[in-house]
Formats: structure tokens, sequence, C-alpha cells
């Protein structure tokens, strides 16, 4: 895939879980943006980073995962909250294709919490003082 049409379905994936982010209502003090570095050899492709890690996907349902998982490092990290929270199970969901369909997955009760980049009023968030 063209480096140029990589960073579309990055850009176009990371505004998916942006909108999650913002559904909990949080987010504003995460910025998060693609960067890329150019690479010095002639005719190789730059390479593409988010919050400082390099991204490796090749199809968008991939791009959608990759970056997830980062994200929800960035809340957990930055905003200190677990995010997103099953309370139904009291766990923390992770990005996972379920179907080929990137989704929130409670690991603890075996189920998909909310398809990312779905309207997320099921996700809740839960910081840690609570
Ligand atoms: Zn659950």
């Amino acid at each position: 895939m063209k480096f140029a049409r990589r960073r579309v379905m990055f850009e176009s994936a990371l505004e998916m879980i942006e909108a999650d982010v913002r559904a909990a209502g949080a987010g504003e003090e995460l910025s998060l943006s693609i960067d890329e570095r150019f690479s010095i050899v002639p005719c190789k492709e730059g390479t593409l980073y988010l919050a400082g890690r390099e991204l490796d996907a090749r199809n968008h349902a991939d791009a959608v995962i990759e970056l997830a998982d980062i994200v929800q490092y960035e809340v957990i990290d930055v905003l200190m909250t677990l995010w997103p929270w099953c309370n139904q199970h009291n766990s923390l969901a992770n990005p996972q294709l379920k179907d080929d369909i990137p989704v929130w997955w409670c690991e603890s009760g075996k189920h998909t919490l909310h398809r990312i980049g779905g309207i997320a009023l099921q996700l809740l968030f839960r910081s840690y003082s609570a």
C-alpha cells in the first residue's frame, strides 16, 4: 500500500477511536496525531507513528486495532482512567477483531462491549480513585 494511502487509513482509524473517547466524555486532554518520519533512503517509504509507536497495520481493521491499543494505553497513562470499562463484569475491555469487525471486547464475560467507532453510550469511564 502506498504511503499516502496508509496515512489516510490510519487517520480514518484514529477518528473512529477518538469518537469513542469523546462519547465517553473525555479526550480533550489527549492530543493524538499520526506522525511521519521520512526515509533518508531513496525510494524507501517513510514510517508512521502514534504516540511514539511505529505503526505496522496493512489494512483498515488491523489499523483500528493497532491504534485502539495505543489510545487505550494513553487514556490509562495520561488520564489515569481505566477505559473502556465493562460494568457488568467489572473489567477492562480490549480492542479485538471479531468476525473481522474491530470491537471493544470484554474477556471476563466473553462479549462485545461495543463496536469501535460506534456511538459509545455503553462505554463508561472508571477513575482509579472511584
Ligand atoms: Zn463484560
